[in-house]
């Protein structure tokens, strides 16, 4: 069986050794010290001064929102996982979709001008594949209008914007490190910021609102990680660039191997250096889309149509149907893309999508 991904796990030993200290301290989760440890490591890796260690992804965008205070609607991307969307809803917003650009597959810029209205308060775009968004343009409009920019960054690590990690942009930028991700902490997610008071106001809202065990500080929710989660993080990150290094590989390979197949595949941002989180080609037609996942398939490969569908189609939304989004997620696979997969297995996926294509 080949997914389309499989989680990275570290060598055993190197877990287990975290575990015993969980053990001896016997302090499972609350601030614990390898949550401390986790978060000083990672605002180093990132060249970042604040951010917060959270439950998961999800959590992160619905304390970004409820902390910078986001009401009315908010102008998203269609094309993202369903948690961006969803969390707009969540929070009692209402999303409002602007179309994607057709070649970075990211929020176009260009229509986000023209869709702002007195009811806006916020901007809540997804650097999709981990592929920057024009963030430049975003901030300018951002700016002009007096908005709040949340980047949803889940698909993120490691990617450089203009020489900075790209959780430094947006008000918030929010993460994942949920076990499918290229860094993971089993489950897990962080918020971004540059503003110290925001963060602080959105630490009182991972831990109940606590000020102290008598007293609140306005409504908070339990987005807390626990210690074994941290100790995964901190296993893990050791082998992070390695990670990298080998998704990049395995993604020129596929680009040498399959310039015969008939696809689109993103084009990366300028001033965006892309970190290989995922492989997603676009076919020429959704029925040749479901045609090559279909003899995948026969062959036990799962490739996934990473998005599919296009997020204004969720019962739960009322906006018009962006098209060209619409439009890709029809016509896109992610193509199994992790670190134990081989070149052979890698060979095997380029003959049959060659092979279906001459069909
Ligand atoms: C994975 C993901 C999320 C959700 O993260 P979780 O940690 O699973 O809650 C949000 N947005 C995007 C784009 C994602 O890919």
């Amino acid at each position: 069986m080949i997914n389309v991904t499989q989680p990275f796990l570290p060598p055993k030993e190197e877990y287990d050794k975290y575990v015993e200290g969980i053990w001896k301290r016997n302090w499972l989760t609350n601030n614990g010290p390898l949550v401390n440890e986790l978060e000083i490591q990672l605002k180093k890796y990132f060249g970042q001064k604040h951010l917060l260690f959270l439950t998961n992804g999800t959590v992160a965008i619905q304390i970004a929102i409820r902390a910078l205070g986001l009401k009315g609607k908010i102008i998203t991307t269609p094309f993202s996982y369903v948690a961006t969307t969803s969390s707009i809803v969540w929070e009692h917003c209402e999303p409002l979709f602007v179309d994607i650009d057709q070649h970075t597959l990211n929020i176009d810029a260009d229509k986000i001008e023209e869709a702002i209205t007195d009811d806006v308060s916020g901007i809540l775009a997804t650097h999709c594949f981990g592929n920057s968004c024009d963030i430049n343009a975003i901030e300018k409009i951002a700016s002009k209008h007096k908005l709040k920019v949340i980047y949803d960054a889940a698909h993120c690590f490691g990617t450089v914007y203009k020489g900075k990690s790209i959780f430094a942009y947006g008000d918030v930028s929010t993460t994942s490190f949920h076990a499918t991700k290229l860094f993971h902490t089993i489950e897990g997610g962080a918020v971004f910021t540059q503003n110290a008071d925001l963060l602080k106001r959105m630490a009182y809202m991972r831990n109940f609102g606590h000020d102290g065990p008598e007293k609140f500080n306005g409504v908070g929710i339990n987005g807390k990680n626990s210690e074994f989660h941290a100790a995964m993080g901190l296993v893990n990150l050791k082998y992070v660039g390695e990670i990298i290094q080998r998704r990049k590989e395995q993604s020129l390979f596929y680009d040498e191997m399959l310039q015969n197949l008939k696809v689109q595949k993103p084009v990366i941002q300028q001033g965006c250096d892309f970190n290989y989180a995922y492989y997603p080609v676009i076919f020429e037609s959704e029925e040749i889309a479901l045609k090559m996942k279909a003899e995948l398939e026969k062959r036990n490969i799962s490739p996934r149509r990473y998005f599919y569908p296009s997020l204004s189609s969720l019962d739960y939304v009322s906006t018009p149907s962006p098209p060209i989004s619409d439009d890709i997620a029809k016509r896109i696979l992610c193509l199994p893309l992790y670190h134990d997969l081989s070149r052979e297995e890698q060979l095997m996926i380029v003959r049959i999508l060659l092979r279906t294509q001459n069909y």
